[in-house]
């Protein structure tokens, strides 16, 4: 067990913690955000929120500011892709996830966002923490590249300790010596996440793999693991993206995702509300078969 956490610890709660944010419930059922990587301009963000709201999902996500690896790559479009975003909500009423990479810019960014993102590589920056736990706004922390599940939920208390108790953790893979895939997605966080504290817990397999085919599976098996919610980059036409073109999946891939991930969602409720029955040393496996769903009946058939 993770000692010294006081407000991001399991201890005194009945299962995950619910938040309302804007109008949608996260810690019950699962939450998806998706939308592009960045925002470019208005037609492919407005475009890309229209379609992914139609798919099913619940929040737009969408970077104004892009902390990249190269200073010379594109930076983001700052207060004009915010009042974009803006205007996607207005005509979706979608609520907005952005990043925010600056202590300075968190009350002003807070005008638009309804969810403040902290990105992995601003995991630690304890004063930025701090800043957003103050806003009051929902904060999306995701886990550092390097971080341990310890120092994660040690930076989710940052938040909380200010008084803002509305923190959704969210897992975007580390980095290991594996190199075929972006960063090793590190699934195990879901159980872990659960064990350990009572906040949501989010899964974003587009930064996790930085591979299109394997956004989908990786999708399912958050949702089998457990998720609370999911993080997926989306955009019309990803060949023209300005950032991570290679792993955004495009509307029609986005909605065969999402009608799957509906699909597993019921047979994972399912699954949970009629466990199997074990059976006992000798006993055919097949007993208690009439207490199952149709779907596991027929799975046996
Ligand atoms: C993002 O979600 O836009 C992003 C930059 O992700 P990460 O911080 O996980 O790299
Ligand atoms: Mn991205």
């Amino acid at each position: 067990m993770i000692k010294n956490l006081k407000l991001a610890a399991k201890q005194g709660h009945e299962g995950t913690s619910v938040f309302d944010i804007a109008g949608v419930k996260v810690g019950e059922g699962l939450v998806v955000i998706a939308g592009p990587c960045s925002v470019e301009n208005e037609r492919q963000t407005i475009e890309t929120a229209i379609a992914v709201k139609k798919a099913g999902a619940h929040m737009l996500r969408g970077g104004a500011f892009k902390p990249r690896t190269s200073p010379y790559a594109f930076q983001g479009l700052g207060l004009k892709g915010l009042k974009i975003l803006d205007k996607a909500r207005r005509e979706t009423g979608l609520p907005i996830v952005t990043e925010v990479v600056d202590t300075r810019d968190v009350s002003w960014v807070g005008e638009y966002a309804d969810v403040l993102q902290i990105g992995a590589r601003n995991m630690q920056n304890f004063s930025l923490l701090r800043e957003v736990g103050k806003s009051g706004k929902p904060i999306l922390l995701k886990r550092g590249m390097y971080s341990t599940l310890e120092e994660w939920l040690n930076c989710a208390e940052y938040i909380l300790a200010e008084g803002n108790p509305r923190v959704l953790l969210c897992e975007r893979g580390i980095r290991t010596f594996e190199t075929y895939t972006r960063n090793t997605l590190d699934l195990s966080m879901i159980p872990a996440v659960k064990l350990e504290s009572h906040l949501p817990v989010f899964i974003d397999p587009s930064h996790g793999t930085g591979i299109l085919s394997m956004i989908e599976p990786m999708t399912l098996a958050a949702v089998a693991a457990g998720a609370d919610g999911l993080e997926i980059e989306v955009h019309i036409d990803p060949p023209s993206a300005m950032s991570d073109k290679d792993q955004q999946l495009t509307v029609a891939m986005f909605e065969r995702l999402m009608a799957k991930v509906r699909a597993l969602e019921s047979f994972m409720k399912e699954l949970h509300a009629h466990p199997l029955p074990i059976p006992e040393h000798g006993e055919s496996s097949l007993q208690g078969q009439q207490d199952l769903p149709l779907a596991f009946t027929d799975a046996v058939d």
